[in-house]
């Protein structure tokens, strides 16, 4: 498991996106695939025969339903009883064939309760990041932020490649990356060390300073209404948070 959760750590990279009109059916009605599923914990999976992840499927479920713990309890929730239909294919390729989407690692499809990765004893881009994306869909609904959504999804993991998010972000202002908070609404036209570290930073340190109840209402408002939710303005959060991510140590691993 530590090993697993190591090679996920050290190998996932920052793509992942939510994408639409693909379903369960439509999936599994390609042709060019076959897959043997099976269902453990919050989710059903599909995989190929002889793949990576038949091979280590123990693994590959107690890793998805840790992440399942943590995500919940970020978001204090007792239960999830939806079943999450996950396709771990074993490479980019495969992937992109799958899905249509050639420029992701990994991808959710909320509506659809089902999410997609890849797995191969080298690689992988499995783990909590496209999980978080269904899961707080389903009880927040959907936001205009898309800075929240990956930075939601970010949080949900806490580190990346071993390092973590304030550490990650702390590195860019080292760097002179950050982008200020007035300009998180055009966050997909940034750089993806801004569109997944500096955003799951931002999103830990108001999760962990001012609760997931406050989170859950900039979800729904934006940081224009900072001022309301959290008593201080977007300029002074950001402030805050510039200064909090100084006090991590800015190597990446
Ligand atoms: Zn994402």
């Amino acid at each position: 498991m530590k090993k697993l959760l190591f090679i996920f750590l050290s190998c996932l990279t920052t793509s992942c996106c939510i994408a639409q009109k693909l379903s369960t059916k439509a999936v599994l009605s390609n042709s060019s695939f076959s897959f043997e599923k099976h269902q453990a914990g919050h989710f059903n999976y599909y995989y190929a025969k002889d793949s990576e992840v038949e091979r280590k499927l123990d693994s590959v479920i107690e890793l998805h339903e840790s992440r399942m713990t943590r995500i919940l309890q970020i978001l204090k929730l007792n239960e999830y009883t939806e079943l999450i239909d996950y396709f771990i294919v074993r490479d980019l390729d495969e992937l992109g064939k799958l899905t249509g989407d050639t420029t992701v690692q990994g991808k959710a499809i909320p509506e659809e309760h089902l999410m997609f990765a890849y797995m191969n004893a080298e690689a992988n881009s499995i783990g909590g990041h496209e999980i978080m994306h269904i899961v707080v869909r389903d009880i927040w609904g959907k936001t205009r932020y898309g800075w929240m959504e990956e930075g939601m999804a970010s949080y949900s993991d806490e580190k990346w490649r071993p390092t973590g998010l304030h550490n990650l972000a702390n590195q860019l202002a080292k760097d002179k990356k950050l982008v200020s908070f007035s300009h998180l609404l055009m966050y997909h036209l940034c750089a993806v060390e801004v569109r997944y570290w500096q955003t799951g930073s931002i999103v830990k340190y108001l999760c962990e300073q001012y609760g997931i109840e406050k989170v859950r209402q900039l979800w729904k408002k934006g940081l224009s209404k900072a001022e309301c939710i959290f008593g201080k303005d977007r300029e002074t959060l950001e402030r805050e948070w510039r200064e909090h991510i100084k006090g991590h140590d800015d190597t990446v691993r």
